[in-house]
């Protein structure tokens, strides 16, 4: 699903920010990403999702070479990932119904379907109820839910998520991992970017540690309590 060979990053005013990075996440896979402040993982996940391009060495996402795609590519191999950030930056004139059905939109879906798959999505988070809300009716919580609504809508074999949890309490939080675990038991893959040692050691799954660019640790989440 996602595989580094010997990946190395240094932004245009030569800041290094990833250093000879392999791994390898399985399909299926459920994993953690963490790491100080300023570690990488920003930077490894935008290297998935092509917003940013390895310096040396090979991405491979669903066996496609990043290196050697095409521009008219991108948009095809992205539509695989579902992406979900620390806010999940709704429209705020649109219903949460209408930010959901965005990436669906976009992609051409009739309206029957469109509804239909949107229905479904917000099932999933718990949110139907709310499908006629505007985004600032909604708590913090309910408004991280809309965006993984809307990461997964269009039902993506990849989920990476950017410190998702960043802005929620330790409650809300877990309530956002365990809504990770269904999707990950459905078949999807998940990638989670995170400094949230607390809530890494509540769970039992793989994770990876970056510390200035470099891969320190990758194995069971034993090794989290360690620091950095
Ligand atoms: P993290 O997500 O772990 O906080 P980042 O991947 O955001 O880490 O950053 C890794 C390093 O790369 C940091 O030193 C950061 O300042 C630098 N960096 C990140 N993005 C850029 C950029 N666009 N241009 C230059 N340096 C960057
Ligand atoms: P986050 O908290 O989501 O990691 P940041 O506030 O660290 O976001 O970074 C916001 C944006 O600025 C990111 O897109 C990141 O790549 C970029 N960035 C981070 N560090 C630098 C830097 N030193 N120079 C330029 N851009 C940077």
């Amino acid at each position: 699903m996602i595989k580094f060979d010997q990946v190395s990053k240094t932004y245009p005013g030569g800041q290094l920010a990833l250093s000879k990075v392999s791994f390898h996440i399985e399909p299926g896979e459920m994993a953690f990403l963490t790491g100080h402040s300023g570690a990488g993982k920003s930077t490894l996940l935008k290297l998935i999702s092509i917003m940013e391009r390895p310096s040396v060495g090979k991405v491979l996402i669903n066996g496609h070479d990043l290196n050697q795609i095409k521009r008219r590519q991108i948009a095809f191999i992205r539509r695989d990932i579902g992406m979900i950030f620390q806010s999940p930056h709704l429209l705020d004139s649109k219903t949460v119904f209408d930010n959901v059905a965005l990436p669906l939109i976009i992609e051409g879906y009739t309206r029957k379907e469109t509804s239909k798959r949107v229905a479904a999505a917000l099932e999933m988070v718990g949110l139907r109820d709310k499908a006629r809300s505007l985004p600032m009716m909604l708590s913090g919580g309910e408004a991280q839910r809309v965006g993984i609504a809307r990461a997964v809508v269009n039902k993506p074999p990849l989920l990476l998520a950017d410190e998702p949890t960043g802005n929620l309490d330790p409650k809300l939080s877990m309530e956002i991992i365990r809504l990770f675990e269904d999707f990950n038991q459905a078949g999807v893959s998940v990638f989670v970017a995170t400094h949230d040692l607390g809530l890494i050691a509540r769970m039992k799954y793989r994770t990876l540690t970056l510390r200035n660019g470099q891969m320190i640790t990758d194995g069971l989440n034993d090794a989290a309590g360690e620091g950095w």
